[in-house]
This record gives structure tokens, C-alpha cells and sequence, in this order.
């Protein structure tokens, strides 16, 4: 029989191959292990209709770590992000006549500044100077607050004080800030993303479009507290993501799990796919290997979950062997899956009524977020149960950047959708009943805006929160393992007291975005997982080292006691024998 592996890595996310890659590159005997027969968990690319190709559920990129790009080496195993340029929000015939405004009905923001103020002059010239002002802040806001993400969260009720160090850098520069950004930056960690920006804008569709990155995976509406952070976020991945802005991975976001993969193969681990876990084995308070749905056990010194806290200890660790109040914790995390996601393979490209025919304004993100009001009424729906009658919708074409995903002259369209709420109401009967009036409701909101879209439809794949639960894993389909708010980050990911990585069970690691900071294609939680337990290997070999050599005169006398002992029996041994 084989020696135990060093690790063990519950799940091909992009995260747990992170956290694979950097134990094999640290010389660590490493087997991954993943339930489907392909890997990428969110990040992944599937040919759904034949020719067709989708990022089935995660479609964007942005907030990839540089520091795993380059630690991986990841451009050498294939992974390459083509830009995404800019963002369309169409918007109802006559939208900007109603609103005094000159000019077609749609508002476009490039990657260009000096257009997007130009376009934006064209709804209000306070908006376009606010706009200059506005970035400008958010970067700095963004830049402050951004070390968060490669900081592993101290115990505030631990006593050693080193852990808290990295956070005093973040205090300290929260102290240089002007006073002035500071109380933005209070104003970011309390209100919601529709009150922010109306201290800023006056152009109802800009804010509604800015503000919808607030809610993106939570089940909150443009107008509750607390979602403004979540436009900090975004803002982290503009200044210093893989290519400081949103992008498009070549190949579909399969692509960086499949370049992370390769990364992880190169430093000698293995993976296994359709290898289902249906067990962390544990003996003695730490975890000693895993047993698999097949039966087949095998052991390991170190176990790694990427999978979410709820499936981690209420399912994969056995029932009985974690404290009640812990276990209460983890039923306590939020998921409430609250997206959608819609692929559809099409043979033409839809055209806006907007701005008809094909051009630059497809090659970007398309926003269906035509006002406040269309927003928060999408919410009310799922308040009740319902589905957004009218959602929300985060539209990209990804064949215009990359035409390998679909044959010549066809495209794929992916459809980020919010909101459709895990619980429905008692009266739709569950999601079984309803995928197909949801995929409907998605083309005929589209319609509305490009009434071609009907169509060029020549097939769909409708993803509700069930089917991301099914199919992916995610408990409630929440999209990021339990929602980005903010009393679920930082020191309480997953729970309170375990944001480091560790959890009750001695080298069992939380290594997915249940841990922090959380959900999206970072690699941030996978590799931080992987640095916390090799450098607690390490101190605890050197530890047990020290200690031995500190007993070894102990240990010397000890074996001498012992010889003298087991020498004495023996005389007394022999002479009673002779005595016999
Ligand atoms: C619809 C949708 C849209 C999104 N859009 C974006 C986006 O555009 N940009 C962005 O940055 N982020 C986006 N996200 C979020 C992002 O994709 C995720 O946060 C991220 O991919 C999670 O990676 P992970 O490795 O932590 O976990 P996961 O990707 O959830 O990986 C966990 C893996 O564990 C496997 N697994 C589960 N149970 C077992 C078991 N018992 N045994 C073995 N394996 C198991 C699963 O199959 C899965 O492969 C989106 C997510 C969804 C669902």
C-alpha cells in the first residue's frame, strides 16, 4: 500500500486546483478529487448544444489574483482574457425623449473615459463631471481596502496578537485617508447601492446600471443596506484584476480552471474526476483521509473542501462529531440563491431597437437595467416568491471576443438573471415546474429591448438555483457558497471563529469561497488556504523537532533507564531460571 497523500482536495473549483497547485509546487503529494466528470465547479465551459460552447455558469472575469497568475504561471498553460469592452443599457422607445434627452434611447459607457463622459453629457452634464470624480474615488476607496483580500482574517478573541498585524496596516492607511473618504468609506460599509449613487448621479438608468453590481448574488434589491460595498468590490478587480477590467477567459472561464489544472499537473498532483466524496474520515479530532460514494478509502495527512461550509460539515463530516454551537453557526450562514442563469445559442445577433445592427456595443456587457424602478420592482417579485417578471439582466456575447465558442457565423449569449429565488412560492409548484416559463420570461424581457431574439434562438440551457444546487453543488444555488454580505466576510467566513482557513477538525481546510474573502474567479481563498496549512506544517514539524531535541537528553536517559531495567529483568530472569 501506497503512503498517505499529504493532501486531499475535495473539489475541481477553481479554488481547490489553486490550492492543489501550490501544495504540489511545495513538494506535497496531492490528490484532487472531483464529483463531475469535468472540472471548473462555477468556472466551467460545457458544450450544451452541439457546436456550442458556454462558460455555463460564471462568464466574467476580473478579480483573478495577480499573484496567482504569476505564481502559476497561468499565461504558460493556456490562460488568456480577452477584454470586454464597456456596457450597453438599452432602454424602452421614447426612455430618453421622456427624460428631456436628446438622442437615441440607450446609455453606453465605454472603457474609453473621455466617450463615456461625452455620452454621459448627452443625459446630464452634472453626471458627466460626477462621473470623473467618481472613479477617481472608488479607485482609491478600492485601493485602500484591497489588501483585505490577500489578508487572512485574525481571531479577534485570539490572544496572539501577530495575526492581527496586516490588519493594522489596513488601519493605518484607513488613518492617512482624508477625512472626506473616510466617511465615504463609512457610507460604502452601511448604505445601499441606490443611495450611494443618488448622492452622486441624477440619470436614472446610469444609476440603475452602476447599482445593479451591488446585488449581483444576494437576495437584496438595489435599496437595501449594506449593498454598496458590494460596488467596492467590483471596483477591486478594475484596479489590479488580471487585466484591470472585466474580461472574457479565452475558451469560456473553463479555461482558467483548465490553465489553474494544468498548473497543479505540472507540480506533479493528481486529479481525479467523477470521483464523488461521500466522507471525511477523521480519527481522534483530525482528519485522516476521505471515503468516496464507490466506498474506496483513502488516506491522506491533510484534507482540503472547496465546497461550501454547509456541505462541508453537515454533510461530508460525520453526524455527532462537531460542537453543537458551531454546527448551529453553520445553519445559521445565508444562502438564499437568488440568480439565474440563461445560455442561448443563437444564429444570428440580436438587434436593438436602440441601436439596431450589428457593432462595438455588443462586444461589451449589456445590461437589461433600464431604471430604479425596473430594478426594485424585480425584487418585489422574488420577495414573494416569484421570479422577477421583468429581471434584471446581465447579457454577454462571448463569441464576439472569441469566436471558438460557437460555429462560423453563430453565437452564444450569456444571460446573468436576477431574480429568481430558491423558495418559490408554495403556489408555482418548484423549479421543476417552472424552468421553462423562467427561460421564456428571460427571451420575452430581451424581446422587448431586441425583438429579433425570438428568433435566433436555436437552443437554450435554463439554469435556476435549483439546477446550480444540483448540478454545481451550491446549497440554495447561491452563487458565491453564502452570500457576500457583510456580516458573512472577513472574520466571520464561514463562521465566526474559523475564518482561518481551519475549522474544528485538526488539518481539515476550508480552501472554496466559503472561506475568505468569498465568491467570484479569484483564486484568493485557494491559495491562502494552501499557505496557512503548509507554514502550519512547517512551524509544527519544527516544532515537534525542537521539542524532540529538547527531550533528546531526556530521551537518552530514558533509553538508558530502560536498558538498565530491561537488563536487570534479564539477570533477574537468568538467575531465576537458574534458580529453577
Ligand atoms: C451562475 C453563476 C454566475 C457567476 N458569475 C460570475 C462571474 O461572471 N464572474 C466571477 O468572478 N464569478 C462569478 N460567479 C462566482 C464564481 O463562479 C464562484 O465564486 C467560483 O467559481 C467558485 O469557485 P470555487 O472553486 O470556490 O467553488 P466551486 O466552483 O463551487 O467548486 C466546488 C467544486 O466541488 C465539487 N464538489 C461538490 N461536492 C463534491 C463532493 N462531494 N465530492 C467531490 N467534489 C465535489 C463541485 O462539483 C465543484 O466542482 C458565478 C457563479 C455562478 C453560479
Amino acid at each position: 500500500m501506497r503512503d498517505p497523500y499529504d493532501a486531499i482536495v475535495i473539489g475541481g473549483g477553481h479554488n481547490g486546483l489553486t490550492s492543489a497547485a501550490y501544495l504540489a509546487r511545495a513538494g506535497w503529494r496531492v490528490l484532487v478529487l472531483e464529483r463531475r466528470h469535468v472540472l471548473g465547479g462555477a468556472a466551467v465551459t460545457e458544450e450544451i448544444v452541439p457546436g456550442f460552447r458556454f462558460s455555463v455558469a460564471s462568464y466574467v472575469v476580473s478579480l483573478l489574483r495577480p499573484e496567482v497568475i504569476r505564481d502559476l504561471d497561468l499565461p504558460r498553460h493556456g490562460l488568456e482574457i480577452l477584454p470586454l469592452d464597456g456596457t450597453f443599457t438599452p432602454l424602452p422607445e421614447g426612455a430618453a425623449a421622456a427624460a428631456g434627452v436628446a438622442g437615441p434611447d440607450y446609455l453606453w459607457r465605454v472603457n474609453d473615459h473621455g466617450r463615456t463622459v461625452r455620452e454621459l453629457r448627452r443625459w446630464s452634464k452634472l453626471d458627466a463631471e460626477a462621473y470623473e470624480e467618481y472613479g477617481r474615488l472608488m479607485v482609491q476607496m478600492a485601493r485602500f481596502i484591497k489588501p483585505i483580500l490577500s489578508i487572512v482574517p485574525p481571531d479577534p478573541t485570539g490572544l496572539d496578537p501577530r495575526p492581527f498585524l496586516p490588519l493594522a496596516g489596513v488601519a493605518r492607511a484607513f488613518g492617512r485617508l482624508p477625512e472626506a473618504q473616510q466617511a465615504v468609506f463609512i457610507q460604502l460599509m452601511t448604505m445601499s447601492s441606490a443611495d450611494f449613487l443618488d448622492q452622486w448621479f441624477e440619470t436614472d438608468p446610469l444609476k440603475a446600471t452602476m447599482a445593479a453590481s451591488g446585488i449581483i448574488g444576494t437576495f437584496q434589491g438595489i435599496r437595501s443596506p449594506g449593498t454598496a460595498y458590494v460596488l467596492l468590490h467590483h471596483y477591486m478587480g478594475e484596479i489590479d484584476g488580471a487585466f484591470r477590467t472585466w474580461g472574457i477567459p479565452k475558451g469560456g472561464t473553463g479555461g482558467i480552471s483548465e490553465a489553474i489544472a494544468s498548473a497543479a499537473r505540472g507540480f506533479g498532483a493528481e486529479i481525479r474526476t467523477e470521483a464523488p466524496v461521500a466522507r471525511i474520515l477523521e480519527r481522534g479530532g483530525r482528519a485522516t483521509g476521505v471515503a468516496l460514494e464507490s466506498g474506496e478509502e483513502i488516506e491522506a495527512r491533510h484534507v482540503f473542501s472547496s465546497v461550501d461550509a454547509r456541505r462541508t460539515f453537515l454533510d461530508l463530516v460525520e453526524a455527532g462529531s462537531l460542537d453543537e454551537d458551531f454546527v448551529a453557526d453553520v445553519r445559521r450562514i445565508r444562502y438564499r440563491g437568488s440568480s439565474g442563469k440563461v445560455n442561448l445559442a443563437v444564429d444570428a445577433l440580436p438587434d436593438f431597437r436602440s441601436l439596431p445592427g450589428p457593432g462595438e456595443h455588443l462586444r461589451g456587457a449589456i445590461s437589461i437595467s433600464p431604471g430604479t424602478e425596473w430594478m426594485e420592482r424585480a425584487y418585489d417579485d422574488a420577495k414573494y416568491g416569484h421570479f422577477s417578471r421583468r429581471p434584471y439582466m446581465d447579457m454577454v456575447i462571448p463569441t464576439l471576443v472569441d469566436p471558438t465558442m460557437a460555429p462560423p457565423g453563430k453565437h452564444v449569449i450569456s444571460c446573468f438573471v436576477q431574480y429568481a429565488p430558491y423558495e418559490l412560492a408554495p403556489e408555482l409548484g418548484g423549479w421543476d415546474a417552472q424552468r421553462e416559463a423562467f427561460g421564456d420570461t428571460v427571451v420575452d424581457t430581451i424581446a422587448e429591448f431586441a425583438p429579433n431574439i425570438r428568433d435566433i434562438v436555436v437552443g437554450r440551457q435554463v439554469l435556476t438555483p435549483l439546477d446550480l444546487e444540483r448540478q454545481m453543488g451550491l446549497s440554495e444555488g447561491n452563487i458565491f457558497q453564502g452570500e457576500l454580505s457583510l456580516e458573512q466576510l472577513f472574520f466571520s467566513r464561514p463562521v465566526p471563529g474559523y475564518a482561518r482557513f481551519r475549522t474544528p477538525i485538526e488539518r481539515l481546510w476550508m480552501c472554496g469561497s466559503a472561506a475568505h474573502p468569498g465568491g467570484g474567479i479569484m483564486g484568493a481563498p485557494g491559495r491562502l488556504a494552501a499557505i496557512e496549512a503548509l507554514t502550519a506544517d512547517r512551524t509544527g514539524r519544527r516544532g515537534r523537532m525542537r521539542s524532540r531535541n529538547r527531550l533528546r537528553p531526556q530521551l537518552a536517559a530514558r533509553t538508558d533507564a530502560r536498558s538498565a531495567l530491561a537488563a536487570r529483568q534479564a539477570t533477574a530472569s537468568e538467575l531465576g531460571g537458574r534458580r529453577a
